[in-house]
Order: C-alpha cells, then structure tokens, then sequence
C-alpha cells in the first residue's frame, strides 16, 4: 500500500486481539496508534481495566469441531514462527494436544474423524494405549485419546502480547501506555 492510501487508526486494547490487529494495520503501512496499559504491577492494589491475558498458559491446536475454527486455527499456529521472528519472543511451546474421554462419548469419537477429515495428524489410544504413552494419567480404563503431536500445544498470552506489541512497533505502530478514556470527534489535521 502507498503512504497517501495509509488511513489513520486507533486501536483500543492492547491484549491478544488489539495487539495482533495492530501488528497487521501496521503492516499494511496503515498509520496506527495502539493504546492500552500494560498489565499491572500490583493486582491487589490496581483500580484500573483489566485483561484476560495475564498468565501463562493457553491451549492452542488446530483440532474444532467447527471447520470455520480449523481454518482460523491452522492460519494462526502459522503465524507464530513469523510472530516470534519479527519480535524475538518465543512464546509458543509445540509440547502436542490430548483430546481424552470416555470412549462412549461421541465428542470423544468426533475428534478422530474430523481430524482424519481435516487431514490433521493425529495419534488414536484406547485406555491401555493411554497408560502406556501417558503413564502420568491417573486412570485410563474405559478411556479413548486422540493426541495431536504437532502445530499443537501451547502459548503464553502474556509473551504473545508482547511478541505483537514489539512487531507491531517496529512495524511503525505507536504504543500509547494509557487506558482510553473516551471518545471525542474532532477537526483532522
Ligand atoms: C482463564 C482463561 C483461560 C483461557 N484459555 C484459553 C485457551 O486455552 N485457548 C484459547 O484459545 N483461549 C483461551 N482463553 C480465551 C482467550 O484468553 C481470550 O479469548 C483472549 O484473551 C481475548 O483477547 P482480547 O484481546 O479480546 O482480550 P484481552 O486479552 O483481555 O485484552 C483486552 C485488553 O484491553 C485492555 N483494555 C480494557 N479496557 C481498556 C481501555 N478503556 N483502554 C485501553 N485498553 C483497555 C485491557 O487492558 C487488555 O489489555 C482463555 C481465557 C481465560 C480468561
């Protein structure tokens, strides 16, 4: 995009949304402001927004029992490589997923068809199968697994948001460390 086509915007909320949001606008040669607090020092004693990302662990896979979250699942586990690339922050751990349940339940049977249909990689125990791959699980009688070995595990949000904001940045993005306040309509200049 040429710079007289760049729009001016303001992203409000610097958490896993807003941060890739305006990793991507800046990307895209947009003229972008992302405005959000970081996460706060001392929770006990912070009056201010709060987010939802403020820990260690989120559960990613490219596993759904709907095809649409698939696709957005498979383009976003994509991405980390080039997240982490553009940022210098690792914050992705490719550790695999299990899906483990009774093995009458029919959510449990659905995820080795989906992902045989979906052509995602996955790996099928019955219970003593589990006990032997996964000799930490406390009890796997009467229990079906399927385990996604690859482009599955998990993510520290806290990290990722700091991966986007970073590449965001060097990508021309403003960093504003404030939350928003409110709105007001005014003369462009
Ligand atoms: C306990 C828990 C476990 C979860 N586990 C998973 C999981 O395993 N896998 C998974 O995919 N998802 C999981 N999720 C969901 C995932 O964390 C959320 O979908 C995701 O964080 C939402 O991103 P967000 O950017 O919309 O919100 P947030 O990450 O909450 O970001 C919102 C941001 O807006 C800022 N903000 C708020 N008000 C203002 C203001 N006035 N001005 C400026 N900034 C403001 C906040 O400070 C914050 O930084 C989990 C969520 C929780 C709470």
């Amino acid at each position: 995009m040429s710079a007289n086509k760049a729009i001016k915007l303001a992203v409000i909320g610097r958490g896993m949304i807003g941060s890739a949001a305006a990793r991507h606008l800046s990307k895209m040669g947009h003229d972008v402001a992302l405005i959000g607090p970081d996460e706060p020092a001392d929770f006990s004693r912070h009056n201010g927004v709060f987010g939802s990302h403020y820990d260690e662990g989120r559960i990613t896979r490219r596993f759904d029992p709907e095809p649409f979250w698939v696709q957005m699942n498979c383009a976003a586990i994509s991405r980390y490589d080039e997240i982490s690339a553009e940022s210098g922050v690792q914050f992705y751990r490719e550790v695999g997923v299990l899906h483990v349940g009774r093995s009458e339940n029919q959510n449990v049977t659905s995820v080795g068809k989906i992902t045989a249909e979906a052509g995602i990689l996955c790996e099928v125990y019955n219970d003593t199968g589990l006990a032997e791959r996964f000799p930490f699980l406390r009890s796997t009688a009467g229990m079906q697994g399927y385990f996604e070995p690859r482009n599955a595990g998990y993510i520290s949000p806290r990290r990722l948001v700091r991966a986007q904001t970073i590449a965001a940045k060097r990508a021309g993005a403003r960093i504003i460390d404030e939350p928003a306040l409110g709105f007001r309509k005014a003369a462009l200049v």
